[in-house]
């Protein structure tokens, strides 16, 4: 999406060999209008598959699966980060490594929120290692619900987790591939 690569050149920052960050309009300061163009451009590519759900990871994915919903005309259901490992009632969990902490934590939705009826598009803001992906298909897939695929707003392709899930038949679809970054050059699209 070529508005999104406009706006990562613009306002994105290189950190390292493998962090982007893009906390001034997706996952920290948030541009409501220029979300809105993101969840639109989900929803048609998504468009006809009968989501009932938008299901996400809190913290950085729940902005823009709310923007995206109001598209859908859907719930989001985002899965918690379980800090306590004391897990109470009844919930769906999944065991999630963290790329941007370097620590393995539960997610956690709960049962009645995710059912065997629900067709589910997960949204969330990057894909790099899959992990967190990975997590919210074992609750989808444990719940007995359908999953549609994924809306990534970023996909870093040079980390194996795009390339791994689609291998394992999961609709995957990116509004920006980076094929490489530095903090030298800056990014390089697909
Ligand atoms: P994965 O599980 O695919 O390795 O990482 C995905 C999660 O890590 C995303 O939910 C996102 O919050 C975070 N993440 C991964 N890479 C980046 C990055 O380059 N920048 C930011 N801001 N978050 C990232």
């Amino acid at each position: 999406m070529e508005l999104l690569k406009a706006r990562i050149r613009k306002d994105g920052r290189v950190r390292g060999s493998d962090v982007l960050k893009v906390d001034s309009f997706l996952n920290h300061q948030i541009d409501v209008d220029f979300l809105g163009e993101l969840g639109k451009e989900f929803c048609q590519r998504f468009e006809g598959c009968g989501v009932t759900k938008i299901l996400t990871i809190e913290a950085s994915g729940i902005g823009i699966a709310c923007i995206t919903a109001q598209f859908f005309r859907v719930p989001v259901l985002f899965a918690k980060k379980n800090q306590t490992r004391n897990i109470a009632g009844d919930v769906y969990t999944s065991p999630v490594e963290s790329f941007t902490h370097g620590r393995t934590y539960d997610i956690i939705v709960a049962k009645e929120f995710l059912t065997s009826q629900d067709r589910v598009l997960i949204i969330d803001d990057f894909l790099a290692n899959g992990k967190a992906l990975e997590g919210l298909c074992k609750l989808v897939e444990d719940a007995g619900a359908t999953l549609i695929g994924a809306g990534i707003v970023i996909e870093k392709a040079f980390q194996p987790g795009g390339d791994r899930l689609r291998r394992q038949g999961i609709r995957i679809e990116s509004l920006a591939r980076v094929k490489s970054m530095n903090e030298e050059t800056g990014v390089q699209f697909y």
